[in-house]
């Protein structure tokens, strides 16, 4: 699949920052898009970074059909660029367009737009220890037509920011009995922007209250541990890595996943099942040996420190070379390239050939 780029004249490479990254709001030098109209997609193309207009009607204006993905590519040893598990994240982009009912992405289109826009991109991919590119796409309905129903117009659009180490330190979170974020039925498995709009507000009452991020609890009986903030959980007791199981509320992450192979690859016993706040509780009274944090692509692995449990404070151990530190620190050494791509997470973005149009 060949998609044009047009590149821009006013790269703002040269002004960029890489020892002092600020992620948010300064993106890469380009973007790519494509629409998809009479039912299929088109107009794929590498372009410079910048707004677009879109119709007030714009149904993902009103009626949340918006998806994304976050994913990460790297500067490996050897100078080349790689995408962490590009068929992993396919995968749930598709699973979560299927559920908000809009169109899926086929492999081709999916990988060639990766490619496009890494490949143009490749010089903001920073070798600096610690960076990597993070990936945005997202798909969202442009039709402009008021009324609650599908959209027949989409925009599939992926844009790229530098990212450095995000090694903020541990958090302190609390278990959330009030609040959930998603339901058995709902589209808690699903990377849909309405999941985010609804944890906004637990998440404030819970930093008001002089906590980092809440730990959530599944919707029915507000027992059992799901997710720490926006990451996927999980507690090393005694040595078994335990994690709540994919049950459909829960983010089916590629993080998540990543580090229960490489646990299970040193011999670790791994376990994903529901585990209780009751059970995490019982093993701290009981003295067990226990390691607690959050998974994710953007900040690979955050320990925690300090779990609040209706009131009652529990600290899990965050040794620098514990059982998250080591699987958090093998995990880095694959993607970038300075240990063996056992098992092909990593794929080598093949550069574009240079004609292209100069805007
Ligand atoms: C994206 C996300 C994760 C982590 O998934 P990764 O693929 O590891 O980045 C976990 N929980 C939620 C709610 C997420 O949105």
């Amino acid at each position: 699949m060949n998609i044009p780029v047009t590149r821009t004249h006013n790269s703002r490479l040269a002004a960029y920052d890489f020892s002092n990254i600020q992620f948010g709001p300064n993106p890469t030098d380009h973007l790519f898009t494509a629409d998809y109209q009479d039912g299929e997609w088109q107009q794929a193309e590498v372009k410079p970074f910048g707004a677009f207009l879109i119709s007030p009607l714009a149904l993902c204006l009103h009626y949340g059909q918006t998806v994304f993905e976050g994913m990460k590519a790297f500067r490996l040893a050897d100078g080349r660029v790689s995408i962490f598990r590009r068929d992993k994240h396919l995968i749930r982009i598709n699973r979560s367009l299927e559920r908000m009912c809009m169109p899926a992405l086929p492999e081709e289109l999916f990988y060639a737009a990766l490619d496009a826009l890494v490949g143009t991109d490749a010089d903001w991919v920073s070798g600096l220890p610690g960076n990597a590119l993070y990936l945005r796409p997202m798909v969202i309905a442009i039709e402009a037509r008021l009324g609650v129903m599908e959209a027949r117009q989409y925009k599939f659009l992926i844009v790229a920011l530098p990212m450095a180490n995000y090694y903020e330190g541990t958090v302190n979170v609390k278990v959330e009995t009030e609040y959930t974020r998603a339901a058995k039925g709902g589209a808690g498995f699903a990377k849909c922007g309405g999941n985010y709009g609804g944890a906004f507000l637990p998440t404030r009452l819970a930093r008001a209250a002089g906590f980092d991020q809440v730990l959530w609890t599944d919707g029915e009986s507000h027992r059992y541990i799901e997710e720490s903030g926006t990451m996927n959980v999980m507690f090393a007791i005694n040595g078994t890595l335990i994690t709540p199981p994919l049950n459909g509320t829960i983010l089916d992450g590629v993080n998540r996943d990543s580090m229960l192979t490489l646990a299970r690859d040193r011999g670790m016993t791994t376990e994903e099942r529901p585990i209780s706040y009751q059970e995490l509780e019982t093993a701290f009274k009981n003295g067990d040996t226990i390691e607690a944090f959050g998974v994710g692509t953007a900040a690979v692995l955050t320990q925690i420190r300090e779990i609040d449990i209706l009131g009652q404070r529990y600290f899990p151990a965050t040794p620098p070379a514990g059982i998250a530190a080591t699987l958090r620190d093998e995990l880095n050494a694959i993607r970038t390239g300075r240990q063996p791509d056992r098992h092909g997470w990593n794929h080598v973005v093949v550069m574009a050939e240079k004609a292209e149009i100069t805007e």
